[in-house]
C-alpha cells in the first residue's frame, strides 16, 4: 500500500461507510501517444492524468481546479469512460468500471452524465429543445414516448425554460438559457452522477451566478453528486463541499472548502488564491496571506519537471524538488496537500 493509499484509507471522511461512496478513483492516468516522423510512430505522451486518487460522497460537490491544460477534462471524460484509462481504477457506484466494454458499461451509462463548457458547440442546432432534451431518453431505451414526453416537459420547467421553449432551436437561446438547454439533456435520464466541465466559463460573468444557483438548487433537489471542474478558484467556492487543485495531471492540494480557502497550503494553490478578486460575494473575510504571483506558463505535460512538477514556478523551491515527487500527505484531518515544504527530512 502507497502512502497515499493509506492516508485515504485512514481519512475522516472516510469515516462515511463504503457505502457512501460513489466514485472511487484510484491512481488514475491516461497518457496520449506523441506520433512524429513519417512512420507516423509513438515519439513520446502526453501525461494528461498522472496518477490520480479521491473519492466522492453521495450528495456532495467536489471541485476540481487548475489552470487550463492541467488535465480536468481528461480526468472528467476518464472517469464516464469517454476515454480508455492508461492505468489505474474508476469505482462508480460499487461496480469498476475502468476496464468494462462499452456494452457491459451501458447500466452505469445512464447514471454518469456530463455538462460541458460550451453550450453552442455541444447542441445539434438542426435538432429542436423538445428533440434535443428526449434524444438521451430514446438513445438509453427509456421509457414509452408518452413518459418521455412528459418526462421532457417536467425537467425544461425545473431547469427554468417554459413549455413553449420546447419547439425553438438553440440559436433563438442565449447563452445562459442554452446551458440551461444542456443541464435538462444531462438530467432528463435521472443520473446520479454529473460532471460539471466549466458549464459556466462560457458566460457572461452576470450570468453565472443564476446558473450556478440553478445547479447547486437541482442537486439539492434531486439528490445529484457533483465533479464540478473549473480553472479559478471563485466559480468552485459558491458550488463546492471540497476542492481539489491540479497542475500537470496531479492533485497538489485536496481540502475542505473552509480549509482550502482560509489555510491553503500548497504554493500553487496560494498562487491561485492571490488572483481572484478581492471582492467576493462570500461574506467571510479572506484570511491575510502572503501574495504569491504565479510566474511562467504551465510546462508541457508532454516533458513535465522532474521531482515535483510546480517547482519551476515556485518561489519556495530547493534542491530536493528538483530530484523527489512530493506525494500527497493527509497534514492536517482530511487535508491533503503534496508539497516537500511539509515534511521534514
Ligand atoms: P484542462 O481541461 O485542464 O484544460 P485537458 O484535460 O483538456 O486539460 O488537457 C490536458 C493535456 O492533455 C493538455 O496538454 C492537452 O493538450 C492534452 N490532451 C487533451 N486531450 C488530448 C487528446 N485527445 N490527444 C492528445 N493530447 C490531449
Ligand atoms: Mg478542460
Amino acid at each position: 500500500m502507497t502512502m497515499i493509499e493509506r492516508n485515504l484509507e485512514s481519512s475522516n471522511l472516510d469515516n462515511r461507510t463504503d457505502k457512501d461512496i460513489l466514485v472511487e478513483v484510484k491512481n488514475l492516468k491516461k497518457y496520449f501517444p506523441i506520433k512524429g516522423g513519417i512512420l507516423k510512430r509513438t515519439i513520446g505522451q502526453v501525461k494528461a492524468v498522472d496518477g490520480v486518487s479521491f473519492s466522492i460522497i453521495k450528495g456532495e460537490t467536489l471541485g476540481v481546479v487548475g489552470e487550463s491544460g492541467s488535465g480536468k477534462s481528461t480526468l472528467g471524460r476518464v472517469i464516464l469512460r469517454l476515454l480508455d484509462p492508461t492505468e489505474g481504477n474508476v469505482v462508480f457506484d460499487d461496480v469498476d468500471i475502468s476496464y468494462l466494454s462499452q456494452r457491459k458499461i451501458r447500466p452505469q451509462r445512464k447514471d454518469m452524465q456530463i455538462v460541458f463548457q460550451d453550450p453552442f458547440a455541444s447542441l445539434n442546432s438542426k435538432m429542436s429543445v423538445g428533440q434535443l432534451v428526449e434524444e438521451p431518453l430514446i438513445v438509453q431505451g427509456l421509457l414509452s414516448k408518452k413518459d418521455r414526453v412528459k418526462q421532457v416537459s417536467e425537467i425544461i420547467t425545473k431547469v427554468g425554460l417554459r413549455k413553449g421553449d420546447l419547439q425553438k432551436y438553440p440559436h433563438e437561446f442565449s447563452g445562459g438559457q442554452r446551458q440551461r438547454i444542456s443541464i435538462a439533456r444531462a438530467l432528463v435520464v435521472n443520473p446520479k452522477f454529473v460532471i460539471c466541465d466549466e458549464p459556466v466559463s462560457a458566460l457572461d460573468v452576470s450570468i453565472q451566478a443564476q446558473v450556478l444557483n440553478l445547479m447547486k438548487d437541482l442537486q439539492e433537489e434531486l439528490g445529484l453528486t457533483y465533479l464540478f471542474i473549473a480553472h479559478d478558484l471563485s466559480v468552485v467556492k459558491h458550488i463546492s463541499d471540497r476542492v481539489a487543485v491540479m497542475y500537470l495531471g496531479r492533485f497538489v492540494e485536496l481540502a475542505s472548502k473552509k480549509a482550502l480557502y482560509n489555510n491553503a497550503l500548497h504554493p500553487y494553490t496560494r498562487a491561485l488564491l492571490s488572483s481572484i478578486p478581492v471582492i467576493d460575494i462570500d461574506k467571510e473575510p479572506a484570511k491575510k496571506v502572503e501574495k504569491i504571483k504565479l510566474q511562467g506558463d504551465l510546462p508541457s505535460p508532454a516533458n513535465p519537471p522532474s521531482g515535483c512538477t510546480f517547482r519551476t514556478r515556485c518561489p519556495y523551491a530547493y534542491d530536493r524538488c528538483t530530484s523527489e515527487v512530493p506525494e500527497l500527505i493527509e497534514l492536517e484531518e482530511n487535508h491533503f496537500v503534496a508539497c516537500h515544504l511539509y515534511t521534514e527530512k
